[in-house]
This record gives structure tokens, sequence and C-alpha cells, in this order.
């Protein structure tokens, strides 16, 4: 059986997202065919990525130089949470408990696979700490989770900044994308010294 190329095409490019097995990509891309109207809102959807970039701050999605939170008059610019992830402060603006500011580190140090501090985003970090009288280190609760929040927290002592580290109760080996609002609450609320 021969499948149209546009499908295929599509199939395989729906294939290719996280969670998404060929048999889904194929009713995705099906429905996409026969929903004229939904594939033209996914169209314009992709077309506005174009507009999104990291801001040269904090490492966040931006559309333009700073993300909304650093533009955020409101945010307690004293409080600094460092995060692997994008998808991990926003997980921590979905607690609603933290209002600091973020920094995004793009990752953790993982010596197996070669990513040391210099694959992070800590040049940025350095010069944001004058002024800032706590950062919580909010990395995950897995081995390089942990290796990153011991270094950054010898760091940060070496700079006499006060680190604290999420509280326990986070479950292990788990990143913080995927902790329930309330939990992450209370993990950040519980937070302990370093
Ligand atoms: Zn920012």
């Amino acid at each position: 059986m021969r499948y149209p190329e546009s499908l295929l095409k599509l199939t395989r490019a729906l294939s290719r997202l996280p969670g998404v097995g060929p048999k889904t990509a194929q009713r995705l891309a099906l429905f996409l065919v026969f929903g004229r109207e939904e594939a033209e809102g996914l169209r314009e959807a992709l077309e506005g990525l174009g507009a999104i970039g990291v801001c040269r701050v904090c490492g966040n999605l931006a559309e333009g130089e700073v993300c909304p939170i650093c533009q955020d008059e409101g945010r307690d610019r004293t409080l600094l949470a460092v995060v692997e992830t994008v998808a991990d402060l926003y997980a921590l603006e979905r607690s609603g408990e933290f209002s600091g500011v973020y920094h995004v580190l793009g990752g953790a140090l993982n010596p197996l696979e070669g990513i040391g501090p210099k694959d992070l985003n800590l040049e940025g970090l350095w010069p944001r700490l004058e002024g800032v009288r706590e950062v919580i280190l909010a990395t995950s609760m897995t081995v390089e989770g942990e290796a990153t929040a011991l270094f950054l927290a010898e760091e940060l002592k070496r700079r006499g900044v006060r680190a604290t580290r999420l509280a326990y109760g986070l479950p292990v080996g788990g990143s913080l994308e995927y902790v329930d609002e309330v939990t992450l609450g209370r993990a950040l609320e519980g937070r302990k010294p370093l």
C-alpha cells in the first residue's frame, strides 16, 4: 500500500515528538488531513515559534531580548531560583509559591556524558548574584541534579551567597516538570540551607 508522500512526511515529523509513537503519529496526521481548520491553527502556531528566543538575562524563553518574568517589576530580585530547564521553571511558576526570579542552566552536570560546568549557563549567573539574599537550588532530584546543586552550593559559599535546596519529599530520580503544584509548593516553602 502506498501512502501519499505528504501524509508520510507529516507522520514522520509527528513521530519525532516526545511521547508520540508511529501509530499515534499516523492517527494525528490523518486527523489533520481531514481537520483543515485544526491544521491551519497548528500551522499558524508553528509559524509563531520563529519569534521565540532565549532571555539574555535568565535563559527563559522570550519573545524579544528579555522574558516576561525578568521584565516584571513585581518580582523579588533578591531571591533567585536556579533550575535545569524551562519546563522546570514553568513547573515552579505553576506552584504559585515563588515570587523571585530564575536562572535556567540548560541542563545538569553529567561527567559520564561529558557535561561539565562550561556546558551550563553559568557565566551569566555569577554577575546576577549581586544583591541576591538567597539562591534556591531547584535542580532535579536526580544524581545529576544533586551533583549540580552541590557544585553550585560550593561556588555560592565561596562568593558569600546563601544557598538553599528544595525540601526532600520530592520524588527521588524525578524532574520537577512532573511534580504536582502542591508538592512543589511545599518543597519550596520547606527549603533547607545547603
Ligand atoms: Zn528572563
